[in-house]
């Protein structure tokens, strides 16, 4: 049988999608509520062995690639067409959430066995991946998975990362049983998407705030992180006269000052955080000799974040001058700002509107595996409100009603490309 996309009969199971979202997460289970599931360990391999035997069932083939991707396939009327796929991440942070990256790969999960239900074949074949490594809490860099398919960084490069205990990550998924043999990296040949969509609890309190259910994610903010350092001198907090002190820490508050203006002159785009502070010796009586701290700028449109970037080196050398205190500004990551494809933006929003469900167009303020795919393949994503925007912690909450809402607009946007 062939239902039009916007058939409203076309539901996906909501109480299903739930089950197994609670079922993967006793795997990792944290007293607060929480999962803890770092990338490449036991509990990682016992997720993805779940996840897996859940696609099998479905009737799905897999296909593991080097860097441990996993990607279960529903076929396709015309084998010659690119796979329309959906997917996310099963790893979490330390005090990780039962729906950050979890639901994107179960979503993917239930459009399957919705279209197996329904009886429904599509032209296009259908996917869902589970991306190794998004959080990046024991393998530095994150989202590494999806960066290696997109050649951010070289398949190698990932391998030999390693964790605070020098375990690598070719170890590492060896031991897990999740080294495969797929190629990677779309330059090595991994097949390219038709089209990739990835639904994601929103980790920010937008949604929540406007009451909307459906964020139609029109892209992502570009990032600029930078280790800004300050050099003077320590000395004795005593006896040392006001006027003869090197003490760099004066600059730095000055200078964490003007991150924050340089964010607060771009509303609503820009954002500036300095999370990080390293004051040397960090000591009660001793004057600051050395302070080191992290400036993250993430702004919507490239040009914007250029802006910033020279404001920064523009207060940096300004400062600098008038307190003789040499100021070292190093960028240490950059990622443009992503814009989603419009066709395919079009097509959740296309969804959310058939289904009557309220929404608006939200832009990514945080990185995602969908980020580094959207290079190669035509991608966009759906966000579902969490609670209090809390994520990254054990409390980490979202409703079933806005998750089976998320699913379903996912099932009619990858319908509505894939026929
Ligand atoms: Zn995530």
């Amino acid at each position: 049988m062939n239902d039009r996309p916007s058939s409203p009969r076309l539901a996906i199971n909501g109480a299903r999608l739930w089950h197994s979202l609670m079922q993967l997460a006793e795997l990792g289970a944290t007293a607060k509520g929480g999962v803890c599931r770092l990338a490449l360990t036991d509990l990682d391999r016992q997720a993805r062995d779940r996840v897996v035997g859940w696609a099998k069932d479905a009737g799905c083939s897999i296909r593991i690639d080097a860097i441990g991707n996993i990607f279960a396939r529903r076929a396709g009327r015309d084998p010659t067409r690119a796979a329309i796929a959906t997917g996310s991440h099963i790893d979490t942070q330390p005090t990780g959430g039962k729906f950050d990256g979890n639901y994107g790969v179960l979503a993917g999960l239930e459009v399957v066995r919705t279209l197996n239900d329904l009886g429904i074949d599509t032209a296009a074949p259908i996917e869902f991946c589970i991306w190794t490594n998004e959080e990046g809490s024991r393998f530095v860099p994150v989202m590494m998975g999806s960066g290696v398919y997109a050649g951010a960084f070289t398949l190698d490069h990932a391998l030999q990362a390693c964790d605070r205990d020098g375990v690598s990550v070719r170890e590492a998924l060896a031991s897990i049983g999740y080294a495969g043999t797929a190629p990677a990296a779309v330059a090595d040949g991994a097949p390219v998407f038709g089209a990739y969509f990835e639904a994601h609890i929103e980790q920010g309190p937008v949604l929540e705030a406007t009451g909307n259910v459906i964020g139609v994610v029109t892209g992502a903010l570009g990032q600029r992180w930078y280790d800004v350092t300050i050099s003077g001198m320590e000395a004795h907090a005593g006896p040392t006269p006001m006027r003869l002190r090197k003490d760099a820490l004066l600059p730095a508050t000055r200078l964490m000052q003007q991150v924050n203006a340089i964010a607060l002159a771009q509303q609503p785009d820009a954002r500036a955080t300095v999370g990080w502070v390293d004051v040397f010796p960090n000591s009660r009586n001793v004057i600051p000799g050395r302070v080191r701290f992290s400036v993250d700028f993430r702004h919507a449109t490239d040009a914007g974040l250029s802006r910033m970037d020279v404001e920064l080196r523009g207060a940096a050398a300004q400062l600098a001058s008038e307190t003789g205190l040499p100021i070292d500004v190093q960028q240490v990551v950059y990622f443009p700002p992503q814009p989603f494809t419009a066709e395919l933006v079009d097509a959740v929003r296309a969804g959310a509107t058939a289904l009557g469900l309220p929404q608006q167009d939200i832009v990514s303020g945080a990185g995602h595996d969908a980020v580094y795919v959207a290079r190669h393949a035509p991608t966009a994503m759906i966000f579902v409100p969490c609670k209090d925007g809390i994520s990254h912690n054990e409390i980490e909450d979202a409703q079933e009603a806005h998750l089976t809402a998320g699913a379903n607009v996912l099932l009619h946007a990858m319908l509505a490309v894939a026929q």
